[in-house]
């Protein structure tokens, strides 16, 4: 069923113009490259925008979702009920909220591409962020995964976030108010992170000044081991989450003899058993049934039952 109404689709075109588009095919807005279309793909330009947006998809009852740079989602192929907002250009400010001798606390609103964080970080001479060289995605994005490499992740530098309650309560959350975990973060004990009830609007990172350091120099160490190891590709970067420090999803698949496996389309990568390739027009029922056999080859080969670490959304 189509929750898209016309009484609906008359108020966002009204509200949002060319910043909303129906039936947006997602395949256009993920890495992996795949995906049916999104009812709604709405891109509020600021807060103000947001707030209405969310009070008039609650008022109608349709679902939503926030989209980051989708370098972290398979869209399944029938797409998305309801609507997807994109943060835009209101959310893409970087600017210093304290700084003293031994810390910088640097705050970036959620559509700032983690990239442009350590390009800034680099430019003003701050470190912090070094493990992040290399992620792709938005720092909205990078917070909800707390994503990271095994040279730290967000929250090692994470001093708190704002998020929007819909529809239009502003919550600063400080880090000791935040549920952080391996690959995940929310603000509520029980929350279902695949499903945000909130939006989160900024997050604030304390990055200290390179005292006899050099970020430049080590942003470029990082990028060029990454290179060395990360597949090419489209992609949504590692498929599982490791089952412990010590025992790294990609050797399991590699171990049960999984590399360059394929269905359809998609292929598990010969270079990192961890990333599944959209080599050749997958879809996301090709990727969906490489991730399944991997489940059942390594926990029949391992007993270890591999949890995906990137979030499977859509019909
Ligand atoms: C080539 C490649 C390499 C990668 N390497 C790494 C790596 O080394 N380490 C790592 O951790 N990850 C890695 N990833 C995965 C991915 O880049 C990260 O998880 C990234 O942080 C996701 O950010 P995004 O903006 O693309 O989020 P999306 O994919 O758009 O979204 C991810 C989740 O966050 C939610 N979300 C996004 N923005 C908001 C917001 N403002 N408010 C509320 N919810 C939001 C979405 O609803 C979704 O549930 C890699 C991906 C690729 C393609």
């Amino acid at each position: 069923m189509n929750l898209m109404t016309p009484d609906l689709k008359k108020k966002l075109t009204e509200r949002f113009g060319s910043r909303v588009q129906f039936n947006a095919p997602m395949a256009r807005h993920t890495s992996f490259r795949v995906g049916g279309p999104a009812e709604a793909l709405v891109t509020p330009k600021d807060r103000v925008e947001l707030v209405d947006l969310l009070t008039v998809i609650r008022a109608a009852g349709v679902p939503w979702m926030v989209l980051g740079g989708g370098t972290n989602l398979l869209v399944k192929d029938r797409g998305i009920r309801g609507v997807v907002i994109s943060p835009g250009r209101g959310f893409d400010q970087i600017q210093i909220c304290h700084k003293g001798p031994d810390k910088i606390v640097v705050e970036a609103g959620s559509a700032v591409r983690l990239s442009a964080l350590c390009r800034y970080a680099i430019d003003n001479n701050y470190t912090g962020l070094h493990f992040a060289a290399g992620i792709p995605g938005s720092v909205g994005g990078a917070i909800l995964m707390n994503a990271g490499t095994r040279q730290g992740a967000v929250e090692s530098v994470l001093e708190g976030i704002d998020v929007l309650e819909p529809p239009d309560q502003v919550r600063t959350l400080d880090r000791d108010q935040l549920f952080i975990r391996y690959r995940g973060l929310s603000w509520q004990p029980a929350g279902d992170d695949a499903e945000p009830i909130c939006v989160v609007l900024s997050g604030r990172f304390a990055l200290a000044p390179a005292a006899g350091s050099d970020p430049a120099a080590e942003f470029e160490a990082m990028l060029n081991s990454r290179w060395k190891t990360q597949p090419k590709g489209f992609s949504a970067g590692c498929v599982f989450k490791n089952p412990s420090a010590d025992m790294p999803a990609g050797r399991l698949i590699d171990q049960a003899g999984l590399k360059g496996m394929a269905v359809g389309g998609a292929r598990i990568s010969a270079v990192h058993a961890n990333y599944i390739i959209n080599e050749n027009d997958a879809s996301a029922a090709d990727i969906l049934e490489l991730i399944g056999r991997v489940q059942k080859c390594v926990a029949d080969r391992f007993r270890v039952c591999l949890e995906p670490e990137i979030r499977i959304v859509g019909e």
